[in-house]
């Protein structure tokens, strides 16, 4: 939708996990490589559950961390009483989008969530790194002992037919890092990222599976963001410290009275 290039943004944040974390079921190598890692005897032949590790660090892919912010985001312009829209892979064919939300965006009339995270058919202004986590396997972030769960379908809560999962999850304290990259950003969805920065303070912010059973919850925290002129490449503005916090602040105002708007 921008057929001019104004501006190019940089947003770097860190979340560190408040609670064991686990993402998505991996590959068979992945499992191995914890179970030699964990190193204990366990009473199941295999782990079920292990993180997704590249190179030795935990990660969170791009997509995964794109999918959190835009839910969130989403849910709260809707209890505001704006049409955001659901995409059309989040629904099951021939259902109407739940009460509150508008079908998916044509593209030519994006919401604001199109707006800045895309459609199926347009790439959003925002692109997100994968978070990676700053300490490596052999440094310790997993929980110490894999520990069983019993898995619930989210759509139904009974119980699954494989009902008993061990998981050998990323334990509580472990940070990542990653970055938010963005194209012409304005200052109202800089504000809606410090806005689920706040909620993940009071641990509102959840990556990974098994949520509803106690994991997930991370801490965010912007920890600088810069501003680039294009014509030429050059850096305009870096906030970093009490600068970043007196332009996050404003940001968020500027998303408060958008919000308000409806
Ligand atoms: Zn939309």
């Amino acid at each position: 939708m921008f057929h001019r290039l104004t501006s190019l943004w940089k947003i770097e944040y860190k979340i560190e996990t408040k609670e064991p974390f686990i993402t998505q079921a991996v590959s068979e190598e992945v499992k191995r490589l914890v179970e030699d890692k964990i190193d204990r005897e366990i009473p199941k032949t295999s782990l079920d559950a292990v993180p997704l590790l590249i190179e030795g660090r935990a990660v969170i892919t791009g997509n995964a961390a794109k999918g959190v912010f835009r839910h969130v985001i989403s849910a709260q312009l809707t209890e505001a009483g704006h049409r955001v829209c659901v995409q059309d892979v989040k629904i099951e064919r021939g259902e109407a989008p739940p009460e509150g939300r508008k079908r998916q965006c044509d593209p030519g009339e994006p919401c604001f969530v199109c707006k800045w995270f895309g459609t199926a058919s347009r790439q959003g202004a925002l692109h997100f790194s994968f978070l990676k986590s700053v300490k490596s396997v052999d440094e310790g972030i997993l929980v110490e002992e894999p520990f069983p769960m019993v898995a619930l379908r989210d759509d139904t809560r009974a119980v699954a037919r494989r009902a008993f999962l061990l998981v050998a999850p990323v334990r509580a304290g472990v940070e990542f890092r990653g970055w938010i990259k963005g194209e012409n950003l304005e200052h109202e969805i800089i504000g809606a990222i410090k806005e689920v920065q706040d909620m993940s303070r009071e641990g509102f912010l959840q990556f990974g599976a098994f949520k509803t059973r106690g994991m997930g919850a991370v801490e965010m925290e912007i920890l600088r963001v810069c501003e680039f002129q294009t014509v030429p490449f050059e850096l305009k503005n870096e906030y970093e410290g009490r600068e970043l916090e007196a332009f996050l602040r404003d940001a968020q105002e500027k998303y408060h009275r958008f919000l308000r708007s409806k």
